[in-house]
């Protein structure tokens, strides 16, 4: 007999809805972008219980027919894109068709809608395969989602405290708002208004609806005709990463080139543990960028990552360094000219070669005096400065740099992959990074879940480049389950021991008289260079005292 099936519609879209609404608030998402692509200039949403009882989002936007509203949550029924070509110059924020239908596989869906210009409208409840339908007077659309995820009950457990259910539901509709300013935003949970945005007349106006006189203030305004950004002034940073945005074709995305190029101009100019703020807004022919590559439209592949990477470096670092006048630069009217498009190569950007220990590959910047050493038995190496010779245990050192720098380091340096790697856990092991996700993104390792127990990494500390990143993940998970719950710097410092210990220089691998300068070097500006985080010791040290002891010769 044969064993394939097809599997039913409601489950196919049970199964595409793990991917797409991943928590209330991707219904928010989902919700609100179809309210933008029906030309709506009013959205309205209401949230009960973090977005588990209730989400509700009415709009005054183009509406839809009786025909329309009964075909829209089914799945692959979109009126967005028609064939092949469509797909690749979108310019709806929807264009897969699966939302509503995946909402209305793990939720309870009313649709109440009316087509512009007609007399009458319509009521659809959905409710597993039960629809019902009505008519009503009505104007635009409201889409009331209720007890989300009530028949997926493994989804729902694993949704997060409603506080930090609440928070992604106001960072989804301020992200949204932020690249669409001409459209009017509420935002109520509980009963409560958290956001209340009229129309408002450009992006500089909504960033000061949304974050007050202050941020405003606080940044600058680069203008060109594709890229406009608002950034922070060389003096006003903070210390946390926070109301950092990039839209690309209004689309808010996270992409860690991007942020690298921002991170890049500011070098120099940003004090240790800082941060700018940024607004990044570009706009680029859709067949340069594919939105297609994640089932959320969260990340976008660009045809030539590259050129966008140092467009966006060069424009910044050319503003940032004339540096002058810029306290001024946001009033009203006065904005900076952006260069024009000519491009050179900037050495060391993350399209670069990466090379396994970038901390062995930066040249000696510290004059030594003539330095040889010698390579013993594999793991150690000794070398003497003509007064003391030393042995050194060069996996044991590496390892305590590499922990002191992930431990300590607010600013590790990280290297962003050009396409975000999978990391496939166990259930198990993917409760526990999700529960220390904070910790993990603040040793440098920037991922994101992605649903079904797989994580997307897109970054990671510049000397994890070309490690087996899935591996070291999974190392954590174990650490993290072996070690037990703890405070941020426990845990941190658990992570790091972890990370350093599979990522030092392994024995048999041999170092040059340069790279061992370099190791030693480093080791010299750690807080404890005689130990590796285990306690062992890194170096041992013989003074002539000792070696007339150990020959007997006094
Ligand atoms: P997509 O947005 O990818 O087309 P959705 O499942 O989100 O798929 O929506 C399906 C269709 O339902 C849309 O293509 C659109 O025609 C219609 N629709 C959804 N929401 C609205 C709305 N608020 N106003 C008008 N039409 C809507
Ligand atoms: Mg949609």
């Amino acid at each position: 007999m044969a064993e394939i099936r097809i599997l039913p519609e409601e489950l196919r879209n049970q199964i595409a809805a793990g991917e797409v609404i991943e928590r209330p608030a991707s219904v928010v998402k989902e919700l609100i972008e179809n309210s933008i692509d029906a030309s709506a200039t009013e959205i309205n949403i209401e949230v009960l219980g973090a977005g588990k009882r209730l989400i509700r989002v009415s709009d005054n936007g183009t509406g839809m027919d009786r025909e329309d509203a009964l075909l829209c949550f089914h799945s692959h029924a979109t009126s967005k894109i028609k064939d092949k070509e469509d797909l690749f110059r979108i310019n709806t924020l929807g264009f897969r068709g699966e939302a509503l239908s995946s909402i209305a596989s793990v939720a309870r869906l009313t649709i109440k809608t009316c087509k512009k210009g007609m007399d009458t409208g319509i009521e659809v409840s959905v409710e597993g395969s039960r629809v019902r339908t009505r008519e009503i007077p009505y104007r635009g659309t409201t889409i009331e989602v209720k007890n989300l995820f009530y028949n997926t009950p493994a989804r729902k457990k694993f949704l997060r405290s409603d506080r930090t259910e609440v928070y992604h539901i106001i960072e989804t509709v301020t992200e949204t708002a932020l690249t669409n300013p001409a459209i009017s935003f509420t935002l109520r949970v509980d009963g409560k208004e958290v956001l209340g945005l009229t129309a408002a007349e450009d992006i500089r106006e909504r960033i000061h609806q949304v974050f007050g006189a202050e941020v405003v203030s606080s940044l600058i305004e680069v203008a060109t005709p594709d890229l406009t950004v608002y950034t922070s002034r060389e003096d006003r940073f903070n210390p946390r990463r926070i109301n950092q945005y990039i839209f690309v074709n209004g689309r808010p995305v996270k992409d860690q080139t991007l942020r690298s190029a921002v991170y890049r101009a500011y070098e120099n100019l940003l004090p240790r543990g800082k941060h700018p703020m940024f607004f990044i807004y570009m706009t680029m022919d859709p067949e340069e960028v594919d939105f297609n590559v994640h089932p959320a439209k969260r990340e976008v592949r660009f045809r030539n990552s590259e050129f966008i990477y140092k467009r966006l470096y060069l424009l910044l670092r050319d503003h940032l360094f004339k540096g002058t006048g810029s306290a001024a630069a946001m009033q009203k009217g006065e904005k900076r000219e952006g260069p024009g498009p000519e491009i050179t190569a900037i050495p060391g950007s993350p399209q670069d070669g990466q090379g396994l220990y970038s901390l062995l590959e930066e040249p000696a910047r510290y004059a030594f005096p003539p330095f040889s050493s010698l390579s013993i038995g594999n793991a150690f190496i000794a070398y003497t400065d003509g007064e003391m010779l030393t042995i050194l245990d060069y996996h044991a050192a590496h390892e305590r740099i590499l922990y002191e720098r992930l431990r300590d380091s607010d600013d590790i340096r990280v290297s962003a992959f050009l396409f975000p790697r999978q990391v496939r856990l166990s259930p198990k092991e993917y409760e526990i990074i999700r529960d220390h996700i904070d910790t993990v993104r603040a040793i440098g390792i920037d991922m994101d879940e992605f649903g079904n127990n797989v994580f997307m990494v897109r970054a990671v500390p510049e000397f994890l480049f070309n490690t087996d990143i899935g591996q070291i993940i999974r190392d954590i998970a174990k650490s993290l389950i072996e070690g037990g719950r703890g405070e941020f710097e426990a845990i941190r410092d658990n992570i790091a021991r972890t990370i350093a210990c599979h990522s030092a220089v392994r024995a048999g691998h041999r170092l040059t008289d340069t790279e061992v300068r370099e190791l030693l070097r480093e080791l010299e500006n750690c807080k404890d260079p005689e130990h590796c985080p285990h306690g062992r010791p890194t170096r041992i040290k013989f003074s002539p005292d000792n070696l007339r002891r150990m020959f007997k010769r006094r």
